[in-house]
């Protein structure tokens, strides 16, 4: 059973933090042009100078549909990435949408944020014959098509980031719905594009009775992401992370939102706290303490 701080309630949706297991990154490239002495405080590396994060996947539950907001890096991460990253697949995103009772059928919408592997790699499964299929077959994909178009044909520095033949089947089998820019996805679900980690990157906002759950993906990777300063090197964009992460962050605090992060492992919910100049983050737990 997921703990308690891993689940909220945003009016009449249920959110729950589903985690599809964690893997190591320099700490380096996490946070950017921050130096060490200042990161190692929120993160404390390993002797490989590398921070653990997770592999968060949002599942939300409003009156009328059922949605999963990115898919972890799903079950065939292959040799070379899982030795790498030092993936560790516990508990999975299918064995915890499973202690739900939520098989392939139960999702109606999956959103991803973006098209990194780390992000879709639960979208589809590998067949028998080595081909792929959608892992969820009733649901719509909702992808911005500019994120689709790079993944297929992606800039060369972006290349090891994206899967295409694990992504085409989803075009192939009439499920994908690619949208351009804002929009809704669903009653009180809206896709809202945070530029920068990649151009297209989108994250997403659930409303319900005057509350806001805003899931920011790669924009805020984790709660040290709030400080402006702590952008990825990994970001194709950073000046664009910058502006749109000030902006998005702007109207998080006017709006008192609730937050998710795309790789934080202690914190999956949080709201922004003020202190003269220093926005952090608190946790924020179930039922709207
Ligand atoms: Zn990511």
């Amino acid at each position: 059973m997921s703990p308690a701080s891993d689940r909220i309630r945003i009016g009449d949706a249920e959110i729950i933090r589903l985690l599809d297991g964690t893997f190591r990154v320099d700490g380096g490239a996490m946070f950017g042009v921050v130096p060490r002495t200042l990161w190692a405080s929120k993160a404390a590396p390993d002797r490989e100078n590398r921070v653990t994060l997770a592999l968060n996947c949002y599942l939300v539950r409003t009156p009328d549909t059922t949605l999963l907001l990115d898919t972890g890096v799903g079950p065939d991460v292959g040799r070379r990435r899982t030795d790498f990253y030092s993936f560790d697949r516990r508990p999975g995103l299918f064995e915890s949408l499973a202690e739900l009772g939520l098989g392939p059928d139960g999702i109606d919408i999956v959103v991803n944020s973006h098209l990194h592997f780390d992000h879709c790699g639960g979208n589809t499964l590998k067949k028998a014959d080595g081909t792929w299929s959608p892992a969820f077959p009733r649901a719509r994909y909702v992808v911005q098509r500019g994120e689709w178009e790079q993944a297929l044909h992606p800039v060369e520095r972006d290349k090891p980031s994206y899967m295409p033949a694990r992504l085409e089947p989803l075009a192939e089998s009439g499920l994908l719905v690619l949208i351009d820019g804002d929009g809704p996805i669903a009653p009180g679900v809206d896709a809202v594009v945070v530029a920068g980690h990649t151009a297209c990157h989108q994250g997403v906002r659930v409303t319900s009775a005057g509350q806001t759950f805003f899931y920011a993906a790669d924009t805020v990777p984790t709660a040290a992401h709030v400080d402006l300063d702590y952008i990825m090197s990994f970001d194709l964009y950073p000046v664009e992370t910058f502006d749109a992460k000030k902006a998005l962050l702007a109207r998080a605090e006017e709006g008192a939102w609730v937050l998710g992060f795309s790789h934080d492992l202690k914190t999956p919910f949080g709201r922004l706290r003020r202190t003269g100049k220093r926005l952090d983050i608190v946790p924020a737990r179930a039922e709207n303490d």
